[in-house]
């Protein structure tokens, strides 16, 4: 029979799946003896058992959770429910992959109107008693049955200000009773039933409700962003309370082993006096340093440390902790591998492998590929940022440069997005339901909490500029008013922020771009010692490639030569070409363009020295180049001498229903070779008069796009050869240079046996591949893919992570076939997939020798490509 509920004693740190990593891990803090409040965990198969049976906790299970119950009442001394000795309970979720705040949690479960006099009695503190009956009123019914927090929130407020306190703590009991008189009618009103005083029955409602917050809108898009897979299910995790709200003497706070901001290998963290948990989590109030303990606690502050050291080295990892303090003696919550920024991760990896504490292969696993992109991005320019007086200064909570115009709300941060706006978005203090906002904003600023406040620990995850906690800045949400000192801000003004030293500017400070240095190099070397296959870029400029080359690219996967057509001075002579009625007059077109074209493939030539270069030849359909406005159509006329009339049937003459699946790539070179011939001569001149002027050895390769049979790649392979050995004669050198092609049609991957005579590489075009694999446009899918991913249709969009099961089985089918005719081929990727961690270890196992992507994801690539070859040697 399956077991779906585990005592804290039965459990391990390898149960993640079943038990969550909450309770995977505070199984294995008490199997190593560790102050762990005992409990229990009910599975995550549990959870998906009660989905499965129409959203009901299958009676088997009830069984079980009642046994354990019995075995806590044993192990604690106490009992659910009586009166002279309660039992409470904590129920909180755990899904085997972390998720921040996404789901919810309740405490002091166990109090009803007359377990609430033993606590009373028990604790000789009447006060907390109350208090923590009105918090569990508060969190029950907003968990569980809904109620709105804002409801709670009135009738709070309105005792407090009746009684004239000033803070939460001036309450006396008897106010809080009359709190939670109020709490009791609003439960009632919202709900149609009294407030349930049976234990057993707030237990099992708090685990169904845990159960369904698995489902909220905000766990959902959470896994979405975070490609977390809705089959998991969250664990629920039911434990003893411990309290560290009883008084001076108690406390709570959270802490990581190392700074999770910059990976300094020091205690860091909070905590906060005569408080529980959430209080810190969720910003309410800000919390002190945990140095400060120290004073406070000193022998629990030893304890404390001790243990930290003790969970690092056995986890072999940077911690997450969360404690509590009750009358004196600590208590450990939760631990769990702490989120860190790039810029950590990057630290305290290199830092174990010389502490010895874990080798080089883990160090490159704990890196999350597109984690390093934080690293690559621009940096507020040294001089500008020195002369710039902050206007405030706050947290520095998540590392990064950010400018844009402030907003206030998440939507709004969404809706500026859309439109293409960068802004900062400006909170109090931010919460789940900001989640999207924070995603969509460049940066984040907030007035309250401290550095683990939401703000900063979904900051951190995202890799996204967090300035937090800064309390001279003054938000109005309301009004939409940001006030620092004499400075009032509306939503629209442009603020600039640092969260590398917490400094808020006003107006947009220029940026620089990073450079790959230090422990990144590091890194970055170990994985270039260990993985097998080269990386390249895809780069149109010498600006490009030099940035790429700065980044470790090896070589340039892919120049696309049209985007060098849009340049103002080229325009009007491509136009001409195009508009041109005769091969004669193109080619007078044509041979302007030239020199131009010579001049971008030297430079390229030049950045990337002896590293091998493909350039394609030209793709997109003509009707791009054409002039979309008057102004420029009436400039066209004037230089080509046609009237606005020939023009504009010369256009619709061009005009195609699917251009996407018309006049493009090879198709042009084969109904004008002069095209080919034209960028053919550009770069073999180029790469001759490179050669002659640096002796640098160098081998173009000449890549013919969209190619779908034997006899296309021959028609326009014979132009190439051609016009090569023309210029070769012309300048009697000896250059080589090798052609090949793109695969991108499904055809070239049926049949590239036979295209393989004449291609000496294969680039796979995956973008035009998954397009025509599928049959979505390339340019309008977004919005069929996106409602697919939301009905789970699609598990990732097929235009960033290759669909492994059809594309990848024609590019595939296109690696066997190309080698059967020859052996040697050359094989690479230059599809946007080219830059994506899990298509790479993809292209990896289908024996490709490169990938190539933008040069901002090399190193990505560069890391990847190692963890491809060390996950698949642990296999
Ligand atoms: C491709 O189709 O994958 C490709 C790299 O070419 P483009 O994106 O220029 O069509
Ligand atoms: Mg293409």
């Amino acid at each position: 029979m399956t077991k779906y509920v585990y005592s804290f004693n039965e459990g391990s740190k390898d149960m993640r799946s079943l038990l969550g990593g909450k309770g995977a891990n505070l199984a294995e803090m008490t199997k190593i003896g560790l102050p762990v409040p005992f409990g229990f965990t009910v599975t995550t198969q549990a959870c998906n058992k009660y989905y499965e049976e129409g959203k009901k906790i299958d009676p088997a299970i009830i069984v079980e959770i009642r046994e354990k119950m019995v075995e806590l009442e044993n192990v604690t001394g106490k009992q659910f429910g009586n009166v002279e000795n309660p039992l409470l309970v904590s129920v909180r979720s755990g899904a085997a992959v972390s998720m921040p705040g996404m789901m919810d949690t309740i405490l002091n479960l166990g109090l009803n109107d007359t377990t609430v006099e033993g606590i009373s009695r028990l604790t000789g503190n009447e006060r907390f008693a109350y208090d923590s009956y009105r918090r569990f009123i508060q969190m029950f019914g907003n968990v569980v049955c809904e109620v709105p927090m804002a409801a709670f929130d009135k009738a709070f407020e309105a005792v407090k200000e009746k009684s004239g306190a000033k803070y939460d703590v001036d309450l006396t009991s008897e106010n809080l009773k009359e709190i939670i008189s109020l709490y009791k009618v609003i439960f009632k009103e919202n709900t149609g039933q009294e407030f349930p005083q049976e234990p057993e029955q707030q237990l099992m409602d708090a685990i169904q409700a845990v159960f369904r917050s698995w489902n909220n809108e905000r766990a959902i898009l959470y896994r979405q962003l975070n490609k977390i897979p809705h089959e998991f299910g969250t664990a629920v995790n039911v434990q003893s309370m411990v309290f560290g709200n009883m008084g001076d003497t108690s406390g709570t706070g959270v802490a990581f082993t190392r700074s999770p901001v910059d990976g300094e290998k020091k205690i860091f963290g909070e905590f906060l006096v005569n408080a529980q948990g959430e209080d810190v989590v969720a910003g309410i109030r800000t919390p002190q340093p945990i140095d400060e303990m120290k004073d406070r606690f000193p022998d629990v502050y030893k304890d404390f440390m001790r243990i930290a050291e003790v969970l690092e080295n056995h986890y072999k990892n940077m911690q997450d902790m969360e404690f509590t303090v009750e009358r004196g003696k600590l208590f450990m919550l939760q631990t769990r591998d702490g989120k860190r920024t790039a810029a950590s991760a990057v630290k305290i990896a290199v830092d174990m492998v010389e502490e010895g504490l874990i080798d080089k292969e883990t160090a490159i696993m704990r890196i999350e590929p597109e984690q390093i992109d934080q690293l690559l991005h621009p940096k507020f320019e040294d001089e500008a940022e020195k002369a710039a007086k902050p206007l405030a200064t706050g947290l520095a909570a998540s590392p990064g440069a950010a400018t844009g115009q402030i907003v206030f709300e998440a939507s709004d941060a969404q809706a500026a997005m859309e439109k293409g706006h960068g802004v900062i978005l400006v909170r109090k203090e931010t919460s789940p339901e900001d989640l999207a906002g924070m995603v969509a904003a460049q940066g984040i600023l907030t007035a309250r909490g401290g550095m683990t406040s939401h703000a900063a620990v979904v900051a951190r995850g995202m890799g996204k500029c967090c300035v937090a906690g800064c309390s001279q800045a003054v938000v109005d949400e309301d009004a939409k008013t940001l006030t620092i000192g004499q400075v009032v801000l509306k939503e629209g003004d442009f603020i600039s922020i640092n969260g590398s030293n917490g400094n808020v500017y006003l107006g947009e400070l220029p940026t620089v771009a990073p450079s790959l240095s230090g422990d990144f190099a590091t890194i970055m070397s170990w994985a270039d010692s260990l993985r097998t296959m080269k990386v390249r870029t895809n780069a149109d400029t010498p600006q490009e490639a030099a940035q790429a080359v700065e980044f470790g690219a090896e070589g340039i996967g892919l120049c696309r030569t049209e985007h060098m057509f849009f340049e103002e001075e080229r325009i009007p002579a491509i136009r001409q070409m195009i508009m041109a009625e005769t091969t004669e007059e193109r080619v007078k077109a044509l041979s302007k363009l030239l020199p131009y074209q010579r001049d971008d493939f030297e430079g390229i030539f030049k950045a990337m020295g002896e590293r091998p270069v493909t350039i394609r030849l030209l793709d997109p359909p003509l009707h791009e180049f054409l002039p979309k406005t008057e102004e420029d159509m009436v400039k066209l006329s004037k230089l080509t001498g046609l009237t606005l009339e020939q023009l504009q049937n010369r256009a619709d003459e061009l005009h195609e229903m699917n251009p996407m699946l018309g006049h493009r790539g090879c198709r042009l070179a084969v109904t004008y070779p002069e095209i080919a011939q034209m960028q053919t001569r550009a770069i073999i001149e180029a790469a001759i008069k490179v050669k002659e002027d640096t002796g640098l050895e160098i081998v173009p390769e000449i890549m013919i796009p969209l190619v779908g049979m034997e006899g296309e790649i021959s028609f326009v392979k014979d132009v190439v050869v051609k016009t090569a050995q023309q210029c070769k004669d012309e300048k009697n050198s000896d250059l080589q240079y090798i052609v090949g092609t793109m695969i991108e049609i499904p055809r070239a991957a049926l049949t590239a046996d036979e295209i393989a005579k004449e291609a000496e590489f294969f680039s796979f075009g995956t973008n035009d591949l998954t397009q025509m694999t599928y049959g979505f446009s390339r340019d309008d899918a977004g919005k069929i893919i996106k409602d697919y991913l939301e009905k789970g249709l699609l598990k990732d969009d097929v235009f960033q992570t290759i669909d492994q099961n059809g594309v990848g089985k024609l590019v595939d089918m296109a690696v066997k076939l190309g080698k059967q005719t020859r052996p040697n081929i050359k094989l690479g990727i230059c599809g946007e997939h080219g830059g994506d961690p899990r298509s790479i270890e993809f292209c990896y196992k289908t024996g490709l020798h490169y990938v190539s992507c933008s040069p901002y994801r090399v190193p990505i690539a560069r890391l990847a490509a190692a963890q491809a070859v060390i996950r698949n040697q642990q296999k």
